[in-house]
């Protein structure tokens, strides 16, 4: 079992390599410790190391590396090691590991439809390449894969929680048998990196990938805030000390382009191929909020 999951979870990696690879995106090396990462407000709990008179972050996001990548490169990506210190009681929603890896990704000026569609293809080539690859090891794990037909459907933030109420996004992939896109969030729910659409204030211009079957969230993204004036006023407006976001500040004041990207949570994304029920299973070293471990 834990045997075809690590085979499956090659395939994927190799493939979406392979894919980016043909897309004309570069590969970053991951950055594992910043002075700087994503406030993801949900997760309060930092993991921080003091060296050489300072204080670094254990990386949550590469997100505001992969803005100042872009400056480099046009289209970047990283596997990404992230660690998350989620609240302990998250070791059983099934989804959640306190180190995980995601496929992050940037395209300089691209907009958020352009990276909507590459993640469409990017899923679709993967989980080809994995039923050519791995088809001995899905038939032990006794998992029939969902038919994949891009262009997803879409519903907007407002819609899902008209129609599902306030438990949405699980509702929305309890029913759904094919990836949904979950779009345009309220500007208070996201971080302050994700760009408003300037004809509908209020709205980012963001969007999720859920998948089907009671998988939930698979990647989320959007267009990136990279104006200066605009990112400083979303910190404020978010309660954040602007002290702590002053390399990003400057970085932005040297000039950032615009840009739009998404990650995808490995260990998720093979945990709906495969059919699993915990993250955890995925890794050989699961890293599981709440739970300690051996090696
Ligand atoms: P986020 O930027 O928080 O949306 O994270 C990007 C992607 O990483 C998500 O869509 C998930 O696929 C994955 N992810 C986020 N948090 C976790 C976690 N604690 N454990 C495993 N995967 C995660
Ligand atoms: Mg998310």
């Amino acid at each position: 079992m834990k045997a075809s999951l690590l085979k499956i979870t090659s395939v994927v990696l190799g493939a979406a390599r392979e894919f980016l690879a043909r897309e004309g995106f570069v590969e970053l090396l991951p950055v594992i410790l910043a002075p700087v990462t994503d406030p993801l407000r949900h997760s309060p709990d930092r993991a921080l190391i003091m060296a050489y008179g300072g204080k670094w972050h254990l990386t949550r996001s590469m997100i505001f590396h992969k803005q100042a990548a872009v400056r480099v490169c046009p289209r970047i990506f990283c596997f990404s090691p992230n660690i998350r210190l989620e609240p302990a009681d998250w070791g059983r929603t099934g989804r959640h590991l306190f180190e995980f890896v995601q496929l992050d990704l940037e395209v300089r000026a691209a907009n958020r439809e352009e990276v909507m569609t590459l993640a469409e293809r990017l899923l679709l080539f993967v989980l080809q390449r994995v039923e050519e690859e791995c088809s001995q090891e899905l038939a032990q794990l006794g998992r029939r894969l969902p038919p994949l037909s891009p262009p997803f459907p879409r519903i907007t933030y407002r819609e899902a929680q008209d129609k599902y109420g306030e438990e949405f996004e699980e509702a929305l992939s309890h029913t759904a048998t094919t990836p949904v896109w979950l779009v345009d969030f309220p500007l208070q729910v996201r971080e302050f990196y994700d760009r408003e659409d300037p004809s509908r204030p209020g709205t980012l211009l963001d969007m999720d990938l859920i998948y089907p079957e009671g998988f939930g969230e698979a990647l989320s993204g959007g267009e990136r805030e990279h104006r200066p004036e605009r990112i400083r006023k979303r910190i404020l407006a978010q309660g954040l000390p602007l002290e702590a976001y002053r390399s990003l500040l400057s970085l932005a004041e040297e000039g950032l382009p615009p840009s739009a990207g998404f990650g995808i949570g490995i260990e998720r994304l093979v945990r709906f191929i495969a059919g699993v029920s915990h993250v955890g299973e995925v890794r050989l070293f699961p890293r599981v909020p709440g739970e300690l471990s051996q090696l």
